[in-house]
């Protein structure tokens, strides 16, 4: 967890290529969906590319389909899933049906004005969707992806003003998120305002330690 910008995505990588689990990540299935000209996905872009939230039915429903494959059985990483409330009661209603649960909820701290900074300079390849930043991670070869030279866009959702809505959404409805965790035992909160590879080590510290 964490507000838009704060690095989910990159670190959400890390984390299942160091432990080998699959990544569930919302925003890149309905990305996936769209480019796949998806009706799920060409329903959900209408809510992203404002910076608003694809509706909790939505949601809900391309995760539970998700989690029904067979890789999920053993471990799996959610990123960016749930967002409200009403997502995380609905997951826990899925995890029951699969026998399953959370280990930890990792919050990823960060400042309004870091996020804004590296939103604007954030790239995504339209293949695989590896992410760049145009000061901290920029790609070998300009436009290009280094993983499968696929080509580098800047995704809708982070022009100024989706990210400025996209963070009063998350102070809003994903924030109180965190009590519903903390509640529970299982947030653990990371600075994200350090160095990338620090982050990651610190998120590296808490899973070893509940493993
Ligand atoms: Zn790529």
């Amino acid at each position: 967890m964490g507000p838009p910008g704060a690095g989910k995505g990159s670190q959400a990588s890390r984390i299942t290529t160091k432990y080998e689990m699959p990544s569930i990540s919302t925003g890149q299935m309905f990305r996936d969906a769209y480019n796949a000209g998806e009706s799920i996905g060409i329903n959900a872009m209408e809510f992203i590319k404002d910076g608003n939230l694809v509706s909790d039915d939505i949601t809900n429903e391309i995760v539970r389909l998700r989690l029904h494959k067979e890789d999920t059985t053993t471990s799996f990483l959610l990123d960016g899933f749930p967002r409200t409330v009403a997502q995380a009661i609905a997951l826990d209603g899925m995890l029951v049906d699969m026998d399953s649960n959370l280990d930890a909820v990792i919050n990823i701290l960060s400042s309004h004005d870091v996020l804004f900074e590296r939103m604007e300079q954030r790239r995504v390849c339209k293949k695989c969707g590896a992410t760049y930043h145009l000061r901290f991670k920029t790609p070998s070869v300009d436009g290009v992806c280094d993983v499968c030279s696929g080509e580098l866009y800047q995704r809708e959702d982070d022009s100024h003003e989706s990210v400025k809505r996209r963070l009063e959404i998350y102070e809003t409805k994903t924030k109180p998120l965190l009590e519903y965790y903390s509640d529970r035992g299982i947030l653990y909160h990371v600075n994200g305002m350090q160095d990338f590879d620090k982050v990651t080590e610190d998120i590296f510290l808490v899973l070893d330690d509940i493993k």
